[in-house]
């Protein structure tokens, strides 16, 4: 079945944030909407507010009124959900209680036509469990939207047990009609989004609860080095920590305890202070008018004059980082024989700079002899990054961290120093949303392309985590990962068997 055509009645159950706005979305793509709300009053005042949200957009000159009276035109709100019988298709957007949802979906099962679509929106329930009663479970999915619906671009397409491809293919159809980005998704707990960007909270809060940082800094890192828009800490202060650790906490329940899911007790304590972000004013920030910007800690300058830069084996990742090097006018030297286990090293006189692989400083100074190492972290790209996380192991002296310092400054970047922290910053956080993406694909939830179109479209992010994986190469991003195990000696870090797989095999997550 094609995506349904705009003569299709679209019902909406629920006129809060994601339902009026869902509504805004299915008019503005020409439908005619019925939104209903069991408070009375509450869908025409959705429908209200839908027009100052417009005419807002007509005061930017960004639309005209005509077409913001058609789209109104196209609404009607309804007290009665008897109001929905015609609808072709019913979203619904009520609040997130497995009983109601069901006993909604029943009361539209008796009173629309067999062949209407049913659909939710919920984010954590089961979409399997919420059609479990119906007649014909076949003809509901999930239709997940991210808020604000007409701004955020994806939508999941979440398929249940008993969900047909047919129902599935013509929702996604007519999300993308809709001018969405969509993506099938079978229902296991979080969907894609929700499941796959866990790591992103989870290493930021475990670095800070470990002092390897402080969270203005890992922001500062995530967003300069790593692309990101926001880091894990500003943007838990903007979802709220309420809701972020509920997600945390329903997902991790879900999968049973596992260890990757796990909860922080750093997020917790917020929760117990009040200090829910924004919204209350204060969370890891302070919101207040008066309160000060949080500002990252980076290193003074370092005025020391640097020597040749000695290259040993060169990979694909570090020849960017080489690039700049050599534009900042420092003399780069290539030196053709390799580290026995093929990582590129770079030398400054007896300093040796490395890219993190997920075992700390002083594991590899032991292990390869080092008197003074210096790791350095993953950039998005090193072209542009404009700040990079260093980590020295305890044999490196003073002036071989100012000498790593003006380095990097020489380039252009602020230098974090951490403490001496498997992984780093980005390395960890993408290798760990890289590996959870990759279950997520083994255990059938999604395809590569949609796992990481969803990361992209749902969560901003710079890179799909599955093809950032492919471009760092998987037996790199296995290693660093199986490191990461190593030096927690914790589950939560273990390897996906797709990545290992496919590291293995040489095959890559994308074509
Ligand atoms: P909300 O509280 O803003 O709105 C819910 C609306 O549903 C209210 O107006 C309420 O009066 C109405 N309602 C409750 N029970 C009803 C019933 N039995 N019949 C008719 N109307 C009823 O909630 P929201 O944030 O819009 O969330 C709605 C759903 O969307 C939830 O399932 C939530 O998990 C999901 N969701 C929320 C977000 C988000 O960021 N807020 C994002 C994606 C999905």
């Amino acid at each position: 079945m094609p995506a349904l055509p705009t003569s299709a009645v679209i019902g909406v159950i629920g006129a809060g944030a994601m339902g009026a706005g869902i509504a805004q979305v299915a008019a503005q793509a020409g439908h005619s909407v019925i939104l209903h709300d069991n408070q009375p009053g509450a869908a025409k005042a959705g429908i209200d507010n839908i027009r100052r949200q417009l005419e807002k957009r007509v005061a930017k000159g960004k639309m005209i009124q005509g077409d913001v009276d058609n789209i109104i035109a196209r609404l009607q709100p309804a007290d009665a959900i008897d109001a929905l019988a015609d609808s072709h298709l019913v979203i619904e957007a009520i609040v997130e209680n497995l009983e109601i949802k069901r006993q909604v979906f029943a009361q539209l099962e008796a009173l629309c036509s067999p062949d209407t679509l049913l659909a939710s929106n919920t984010s954590s329930l089961s979409i399997t469990s919420i059609a479990a009663n119906l007649e014909r479970p076949e003809r509901m999915a999930g239709l997940h939207f991210f808020n604000p619906a007409p701004i955020m671009k994806l939508v999941e397409v979440v398929s249940g047990l008993a969900t047909t491809t047919e129902v599935a293919d013509t929702l996604y159809d007519t999300a993308v009609a809709w001018g969405k980005v969509a993506v099938h998704a079978s229902s296991t707990p979080g969907f894609i989004v929700n499941r796959v960007a866990r790591p992103f909270y989870a290493e930021g809060l475990r670095l800070l609860q470990e002092g390897a940082s402080d969270a203005a800094t890992i922001d500062a890192l995530l967003r300069q080095a790593g692309g990101f828009r926001m880091g894990p800490f500003e943007l838990m202060d903007l979802i709220g920590h309420d809701v972020n650790y509920a997600v945390t906490r329903s997902v991790f329940d879900a999968y049973y305890g596992d260890t990757r899911f796990e909860p922080s007790l750093v997020q917790q304590a917020l929760v117990e202070a009040g200090r829910l972000g924004r919204k209350s004013g204060k969370g890891f920030f302070d919101y207040a008018e008066s309160a000060a910007k949080p500002q990252p800690t980076f290193a003074e300058p370092a005025n020391t004059e640097l020597p040749a830069l000695v290259v040993q084996g060169a990979n694909s990742t570090l020849a960017p980082l080489l690039e700049r090097a050599q534009k900042a006018g420092l003399n780069v030297v290539y030196r053709e024989s390799l580290q026995q286990d093929g990582s590129p090293r770079l030398y400054l006189g007896d300093l040796v700079l490395a890219l993190s692989d997920g075992r700390c400083a002083a594991e590899r100074a032991v292990n390869e002899g080092l008197d003074a190492l210096v790791l350095f972290d993953l950039c998005l790209d090193y072209r542009n990054a404009s700040a990079i996380a260093l980590a020295a192991s305890h044999t490196a002296s003073p002036e071989a961290r100012q000498l790593a310092t003006a380095f990097f400054q020489h380039m252009g970047m602020d230098v974090a120093w951490l403490t001496d922290t498997p992984g780093l910053v980005v390395l960890r956080t993408v290798a760990m949303l890289a590996n959870e993406a990759a279950d997520a694909v083994l255990q059938g939830v999604c395809s590569a392309k949609d796992g990481d179109l969803a990361m992209q479209a749902g969560v901003n992010y710079p890179r799909g985590p599955l093809a950032w994986a492919d471009s760092l190469g998987l037996p790199f991003v296995h290693r660093t990962l199986t490191h990461l195990q190593q030096s927690y000696g914790e589950e939560r870090y273990r390897s996906s068997f797709l990545l290992r797989r496919n590291a293995l095999s040489e095959e890559s997550f994308h074509e």
